[in-house]
C-alpha cells in the first residue's frame, strides 16, 4: 500500500491532472495506490472569500462563485471524453449549486460561523476528487472514491479539528479491508465530528490527511507531490540560490515546517514518525527529480544545518515585572490565559532573572491575547507587581534547523553574528534543549535579508554577494566601474566576491536595480534613460529602504551633503568607501562619531584614497599604530598638483604651469582649493587625526605663498591676476635656486601640531626627487628613527585614485 497527496498546484487545471494520472497510473501498476488531492489551485481562498463576501453583505460572491464553477466545468470538459462528461458536469453543478444555496443563507443572515467555513471550504476537495475520480476511473480502469469525512474523525474545532486516531484508524482500516480496489482517490483536507458535521484539518491539511491514511494504513510510502522538487534549504521564493534537501530527518521537517517551510503541512510528520514510514517530497512538473526524503535517521553529512526557514505576521508579547521572580504559577497563567482564548503560542523565551517571559503569537491574535492576560493579571497590574503586557508587532521568526547543530558549537555565534553584520537586529532568541533549532525573532522588514545572508553564511560556499552602491560616476567614478566590469570574473574566482552593483547616481541622475544588478557594459546610457531625478538623501535614503544584504556604499563625489549622511548609511550597518574627504577632514565630533559607529554597527568605514589617492599612507600608518609604534613626525607632499607646478616651473610663466596642471586634468576645477594649501590641510588633518591627534583643520598653520589678490574673483580673474604677480613668483623661485633648492609644498605633523607650506629643498633631502604630479610621505617613528618610512608615488589621476577606491570595497566586503 502506497499513499499519494497531490497539492492544489499539481491539481489546477487539467493539464496538470494529465501529469498527475500519468504519474498515478506508473504507481498503480507497482502496488495498491491511495491518492489523496487538494482543490484545484486557489479554490480554497476563493471559497473563502466568497463567504467572506456574502456575510459582508456585498452580492460580488455571486459572480466569483460563478467564476469556479466555470473553471471546474471547463477543467471536466478538458479532461474527460465527451461521452463521459455528463455525469461528471451535472455532479459539478450540483455541487456549485449547493455552495451557493449555503452562500444565499450567510447573505441573508450576515452571519458567518466556523462551522459554515468549513461546509464551504470543503466543497473544493469534493470537486476536484470527483473530477480526478472519473479521469483515473478511465485512465487506470477502476477507481474508487472514498468520502474522507466518513472515516477520519475529529474534534468539533472547526476550521483546525483535532483527529481522534482511535476511531478514525479504526474506520479508515475497516473502509479498506472492505474493498478490493488497488486504486482509491480520496479528498484531503476534510472530515467530521463524532456528529457527522463536517469539519477541516486547517489549511495546507491535505498533506496531513494523507499522512493520518498512510499510517492508519500501514503503507510503505507516503509521497507528497507538489511544485518544487523537494525540500529545499530555505524558501525558494526567498533564496534564489536554494539547495535541494536530499534527506532530512522528521524531527527537521517538523521544525522547519513548523518555523514557516510551507511545503508540507506541519502535523503531517507526527502518524509517519509514529509508524517509521519514510515520506517523500516530489515534484509533479519534473516527476524524474528524486525530491527529498524524510526518514527516522536522516544521513549525516558535513552540513551542520538543514535549513532556515522563517514566519512573518509575529508579535512578541512579554510579561514583565519584578514581582514575578521566584513566584511560581506566573507563566501557568500566561499560558493558561492564552490557551483559553486559543492562541497558539510560536516561541517562547524566559531570562534567567524570571523578571520577564517573552511569547511569540500570530498578529492576528494580538489585540485578543493583550485583553486575556491583562485581565488575567488585573490584580497584580494594579498592584504594580508586573506591567501591563507589552506588545510589539510587526516581526518576524527567522530558524535554523538541524539535527547536527548540537555537535557542532559555535552555529549561534556565526548566526547571529551574520544576522549583526548586516544590521539586523534580534529582539528575541529561543533554542530548544534538542538544540535542533535556533530561533530569533527579528523585524518583518528584515526578514529576506536576514533569510538571505544566512543561507549564504551556512549553504553558500561559493561566493558571497556585495551589494555596492555608486554615488559619483564621473572621471573617477567611472574608472571604478570599468575596473569592476573587468574584475568581476577574477574577485569571483578568487577572492569569492561577487559584486553587483545596485545602485549608481551622478549629480542629476540615480539608478538603482538590486535584483540583477546594473550591467557594468551600459551602465552610461541606462542611467540616462532609466535614471531618476538625483538627491542626496533620496539616495542614501533608498539604499537604506532596499535593506539589502552585504550593502557597500562608495562615494566619488565631492559634495558635502552626502558626506553629512554617511551617519545613516553606518548606523543601519552599511560599510562606507569614500573617496570624497569632507567627512574626515569635517569637525573632529563629527568625524569620530562616525569611527564609533562603524564600530557600534559592524560596518566599514574607509578612507584610504583621501591621502595619496591610492598610494597605501593610511592602512600603513594604522598598522604601525596598531602594532604599537609611535609616530614622531611625518613630512609629505601631498599634493600632485602643487608638485606637478613646482617641478615645471623655471621661474618663468607660473600662471601658464597652472593653466597646463588644470589642462591636464590635476588640479580641482577651481585649482585655487590646489594652491591654496587647502586640500594638503584637509590630507595632514586626516593622517594627524589616524595618530589619534583631536586636531580641527583651523588648527593647521598654512604659510600660504599665494598673494591675497589672487584668491579673489572668478577662476579667469585668478589667472589673469597670476600674471600681474609673476614676479613675486619669480622671487620664490630665485631664492631657492640660489642656495641650489628646488620648491616643495610640504605638509609637517609633529608633537600635536600640524603645519603647511612652500620649503627650500636641498638635493640631499629624502623629498628632493619627486617627479611629475607623485607623492611622497614619510614616517618617522619609535621604529623608523632615522631613515623615516617611505610611501611615494602617483598621488592624483582618476586610474589610480578609482583602483584605490575599489581596493577598499574589496576590504569593506571581506571583512
Ligand atoms: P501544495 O499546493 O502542493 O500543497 P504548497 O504551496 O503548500 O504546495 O507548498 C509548496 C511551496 O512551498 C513551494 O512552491 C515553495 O514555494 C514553498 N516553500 C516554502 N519553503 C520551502 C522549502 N524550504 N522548500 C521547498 N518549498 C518551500
Ligand atoms: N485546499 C486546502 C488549502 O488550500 C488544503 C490543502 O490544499 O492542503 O488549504
Ligand atoms: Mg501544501
Amino acid at each position: 500500500m502506497q499513499v499519494l497527496k497531490f497539492g492544489g498546484s499539481s491539481v489546477a487545471n487539467a493539464e496538470n491532472i494529465n501529469k498527475v494520472v500519468a504519474i498515478v497510473k506508473d504507481k498503480v501498476a507497482t502496488d495498491t495506490t491511495v491518492v489523496v488531492v487538494s482543490a484545484l489551485g486557489g479554490i480554497t481562498d476563493v471559497l473563502l472569500g466568497c463567504s467572506a463576501l456574502a456575510a459582508a453583505g456585498n452580492e460580488a460572491y455571486k459572480d466569483k462563485l460563478q467564476e469556479a464553477e466555470q473553471r471546474h466545468l471547463q477543467t471536466v470538459k478538458e479532461l474527460l471524453p465527451l461521452t463521459q462528461q455528463s455525469s461528471v458536469l451535472s455532479l459539478v453543478k450540483t455541487l456549485c449549486n449547493e455552495i451557493e444555496d449555503i452562500c444565499n443563507g450567510i447573505f441573508l443572515l450576515k452571519e458567518l460561523s466556523e462551522h459554515t467555513k468549513d461546509r464551504i471550504v470543503s466543497y473544493g476537495e469534493l470537486l476536484s476528487s470527483q473530477i480526478i475520480a472519473a479521469r483515473l476511473k478511465d485512465a487506470v480502469g477502476e477507481c474508487e472514491w472514498i468520502d474522507s469525512r466518513e472515516i477520519i474523525t475529529t474534534d468539533s474545532n472547526f476550521g483546525s479539528a483535532a483527529v481522534d486516531f482511535a476511531v478514525t484508524d479504526k474506520k479508515v482500516a475497516a473502509k479498506f479491508a472492505a474493498s478490493s480496489s488497488k486504486l482509491f482517490i480520496l479528498p484531503g483536507f476534510i472530515s467530521s465530528n463524532e456528529a457527522g458535521e463536517g469539519t477541516t484539518l486547517g489549511r495546507g491539511g491535505s498533506d496531513y490527511t494523507a499522512a493520518i491514511l498512510a499510517a492508519a494504513l500501514n503503507a510503505h510510502t507516503l509521497e507528497i507531490w507538489t511544485d518544487v522538487s523537494g525540500m529545499m534549504t530555505a524558501d525558494p521564493r526567498i533564496v534564489t540560490n536554494v539547495k535541494m534537501i536530499p534527506r532530512i530527518s522528521y524531527q527537521e521537517a517538523m521544525e522547519l515546517s513548523h518555523f514557516g517551510a510551507k511545503v508540507i503541512y506541519p502535523p503531517t510528520i507526527q502518524p509517519v514518525l509514529k509508524k517509521g514510514i519514510p515520506t517523500w517530497i516530489k515534484n509533479t512538473f519534473a516527476p524524474g527529480d528524486i525530491g527529498t526524503v524524510i526518514e527516522k535517521d536522516a544521513a549525516k553529512d558535513d552540513t551542520s544545518i538543514r535549513g532556515i526557514s522563517s514566519i512573518g505576521k509575529i508579535t512578541l508579547l512579554s510579561l514583565e515585572g519584578s514581582g514575578m521572580i521566584g513566584i511560581p504559577g506566573f507563566s501557568k497563567r500566561l499560558f493558561g490565559a492564552l490557551a483559553n482564548a486559543k492562541i497558539n503560542v510560536i516561541l517562547i523565551t524566559q531570562s534567567s532573572s524570571e523578571h520577564s517571559i517573552c511569547v511569540g503569537i500570530d498578529d492576528a491574535n494580538a489585540a485578543l491575547a493583550k485583553k486575556v492576560v491583562d485581565e488575567e493579571f488585573s490584580y497584580e497590574i494594579e498592584t504594580n507587581k508586573v506591567e501591563p503586557l507589552g506588545m510589539e508587532r510587526e516581526l518576524a521568526i527567522v530558524a535554523l534547523v538541524g539535527d547536527n547543530m548540537r555537535s557542532h558549537p559555535g552555529i549561534s555565534g556565526k548566526m547571529f553574528g551574520t544576522l549583526g553584520r548586516n544590521g539586523v537586529n534580534v529582539r528575541a532568541i529561543s533554542q530548544g534543549s534538542s538544540e535542533r533549532n535556533i530561533s530569533a525573532v527579528i523585524g518583518a522588514k528584515d526578514v529576506k535579508k536576514a533569510i538571505n545572508v544566512l543561507h549564504e553564511a551556512f549553504f553558500e560556499t561559493t561566493y558571497k554577494e556585495i551589494n555596492l552602491f555608486v554615488a559619483g560616476v564621473g572621471n573617477v567614478g567611472g574608472k571604478l566601474l570599468a575596473q569592476l566590469h573587468k574584475q568581476q570574473s577574477y574577485l569571483q574566482k578568487y577572492l569569492r566576491i561577487k559584486v553587483k552593483v545596485a545602485g549608481i547616481a551622478n549629480s542629476t541622475k540615480m539608478l538603482f536595480n538590486d535584483n540583477g544588478g546594473i550591467d557594468l557594459a551600459n551602465w552610461k546610457e541606462t542611467l540616462l534613460k532609466d535614471g531618476v531625478h538625483m538627491t542626496s538623501a533620496g539616495f542614501i535614503n533608498t539604499i537604506i529602504e532596499k535593506n539589502v544584504r552585504n550593502s557597500v556604499f562608495a562615494d566619488v563625489t565631492a559634495n558635502a551633503d552626502i558626506a553629512e549622511l554617511y551617519d545613516r548609511l553606518l548606523s543601519k550597518s552599511i560599510s562606507v568607501v569614500a573617496c570624497n574627504k569632507i567627512a574626515a577632514s569635517s569637525s573632529f565630533e563629527y568625524f569620530k562619531s562616525l569611527k564609533e559607529l562603524a564600530n557600534e554597527f559592524n560596518a566599514g568605514f574607509l578612507y584610504e584614497t583621501n591621502v595619496g589617492a591610492s598610494l597605501p599612507v593610511i592602512g600603513t600608518l594604522n598598522d604601525l599604530i596598531r602594532s604599537g609604534d609611535k609616530v614622531r613626525k611625518i613630512e609629505a607632499v601631498l599634493s600632485g598638483t602643487l608638485n606637478f607646478v613646482f617641478n615645471n616651473y623655471k621661474g618663468e610663466g607660473f600662471s601658464d604651469v597652472v593653466m597646463q596642471a588644470k589642462k591636464e586634468g590635476y588640479t580641482e576645477p577651481d585649482p585655487r582649493l590646489d594652491l591654496s594649501g587647502k586640500d594638503v590641510m584637509r590630507k595632514i588633518l586626516i593622517l594627524a587625526r589616524e595618530c589619534g591627534s583631536k586636531i580641527e583643520l583651523d588648527d593647521i598653520t598654512n604659510n600660504s605663498f599665494m598673494p591675497e589678490e589672487c584668491m579673489q574673483g572668478s577662476v579667469d580673474d585668478f589667472f589673469a591676476s597670476m600674471v600681474k604677480h609673476e614676479a613675486h613668483f619669480k622671487k620664490l623661485y630665485d631664492e631657492a635656486a640660489s642656495k641650489g633648492n628646488i620648491l616643495k609644498f610640504v605638509a609637517k605633523y609633529e608633537n600635536g601640531k600640524a603645519s603647511v607650506g612652500l620649503q627650500h629643498i636641498h638635493p640631499e633631502h629624502d623629498l628632493f626627487h619627486l617627479y611629475g604630479k607623485d607623492n611622497i610621505v614619510l614616517f618617522y617613528t619609535d621604529r623608523y628613527v632615522d631613515q623615516p618610512l617611505v610611501i611615494k608615488g602617483a598621488g592624483a589621476g582618476a586610474e589610480v585614485t578609482a583602483s584605490g577606491v575599489f581596493a577598499d570595497i574589496i576590504r569593506a566586503s571581506r571583512a
